[in-house]
């Protein structure tokens, strides 16, 4: 069974079903308790708050589509490629903006990961080949928890068979001392938004000088350690974020030093569905196809024009300041997915879905770019979400 609960899509792991016991191996908890939540907290069909028929909510998704000027799409990061192609062609019917968490964290990063402006490489042979990892504002261990034990730390791999005690070499640079740096063989910590500091002491540093700023023994050692690595790759999250105008000069220096660049995020595979089809990962105006950072889900719930948001299987509310997220309950919000969260509390509408990769299967994009077939292992009455939003559509 593939696991669907972030974008390391473990291929390994067992399911078993006997008489509705459930037990699952090889997946971390994160993986676990997303399986095991198909009868936990489900989301039902419902209408300002009362409970309706799927037809009922489906049917008036589609009356407020037709009645409306100005749309928009948001999600789908954690989706199957077939519920985003849906929201393609459905948002391409009714000429609204379609926009994905990417335009919240991380879009700056994903872009030059998609552009070519930047060698990257597939997570299989990070696991073959990686010697040093370096973590730069992320969390693995957080976020995505059998990354480093599946591909970049742990495993002992085809030319790294000494593994993580010998073969490879770690190095966390964070605000905070996460998890993943408690594990990382050396450990910088940065003050928020002063990335572009480090760059320029890495410069000094890989350039034989004495850098200007920092801890200058342990700065001088991971240089080294960056100019001793025959296959070196940096894990990048939305740590960053406080440094995203200086994006370019983090783009150079991982060519500088040679290494490949891999964005720990969820968003890769939408934003590149959306980039192949219209040369941009985000805040597309279906219409037209244009892009504008208006187009945003910060900015349309922050404008007065926007008369619906069709949210799929994405929890924003959460990620956004509470002025922003509570515009949701101003206008015709319609929420589609299998759980109950922030988002659908605030939204006017709920269309409970199947759990991808449980309840119903589907393809998928890792983080890499690899697409992997998900199957479905549960039987159940939920309506996969492509199927729903193929209805909306064909009901238009
Ligand atoms: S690391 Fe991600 S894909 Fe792998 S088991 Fe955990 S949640 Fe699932």
């Amino acid at each position: 069974m593939i696991c669907l609960g972030c974008s390391c899509l473990c291929d390994d792991l067992d399911f078993k079903n006997e008489d509705g016991k459930i037990t699952v191996s090889n997946a971390c908890l994160k993986g676990f308790k997303r399986i095991d939540s198909f009868n936990k907290n489900r989301l039902i069909p419902s209408i300002n708050n009362e409970k309706k028929s799927i037809d009922d909510v489906i049917n008036k998704t589609i009356e407020i589509l037709n009645n409306s000027k100005k749309s928009a799409i948001f999600g789908l990061e954690s989706s199957v490629i077939e519920a985003q192609n849906e929201s393609i062609k459905l948002g391409e019917k009714i000429g609204s903006i379609i926009d994905n968490f990417s335009s919240v964290h991380g879009g700056y990063l994903i872009e030059k990961f998609l552009d070519g402006s930047v060698k990257t490489c597939a997570l299989d042979d990070v696991r073959d080949n990686c010697d040093l990892s370096i973590y730069w504002g992320c969390d693995p261990m957080s976020t995505h928890p059998r990354l480093m034990s599946k591909f970049s730390y742990y495993p002992r791999g085809k030319n790294r068979q000494r593994g993580w005690e010998e073969d490879r070499n770690t190095i966390s640079i964070d605000a905070r001392k996460s998890l993943t740096a408690n594990i990382t063989k050396k450990f910088i910590k940065l003050r928020p938004g002063s990335d572009f500091e480090l760059f320029e002491a890495f410069k000094d540093v890989l350039s034989g000088k004495l850098p200007k700023i920092g801890d200058k023994r342990l700065l001088m050692d991971v240089g080294t350690s960056i100019k001793k690595a025959k296959y070196g790759v940096v894990f990048a999250g939305d740590g960053l974020d406080y440094s995203r105008e200086r994006v370019n000069d983090f783009i150079d220096l991982i060519n500088d030093i040679g290494f490949k660049l891999q964005p720990v995020m969820d968003s890769i595979g939408f934003s590149k569905l959306l980039f192949d089809r219209f040369g941009f990962i985000n805040s597309i105006n279906l219409e037209d196809k244009s892009h504008s950072e208006d187009n945003s889900i910060f900015n349309v719930l922050k404008s007065d024009d926007i008369e619906n948001i069709l949210i799929v299987e994405s929890d924003i509310a959460s990620y956004l300041p509470y002025k922003i997220a509570k515009r949701l309950k101003d206008i015709n919000s319609i929420y589609i997915g299998p759980h109950n969260n922030l988002t659908a509390y605030l939204s006017k509408i709920t269309i409970p879905s199947s759990i991808a990769g449980v309840e119903s299967g589907g393809n998928v994009c890792r983080m890499d770019l690899k697409e992997e077939k998900a199957e479905k292992v549960i039987d159940s009455d939920f309506l996969p979400s492509y199927d729903i939003l193929n209805k909306i559509r064909e009901g238009l």
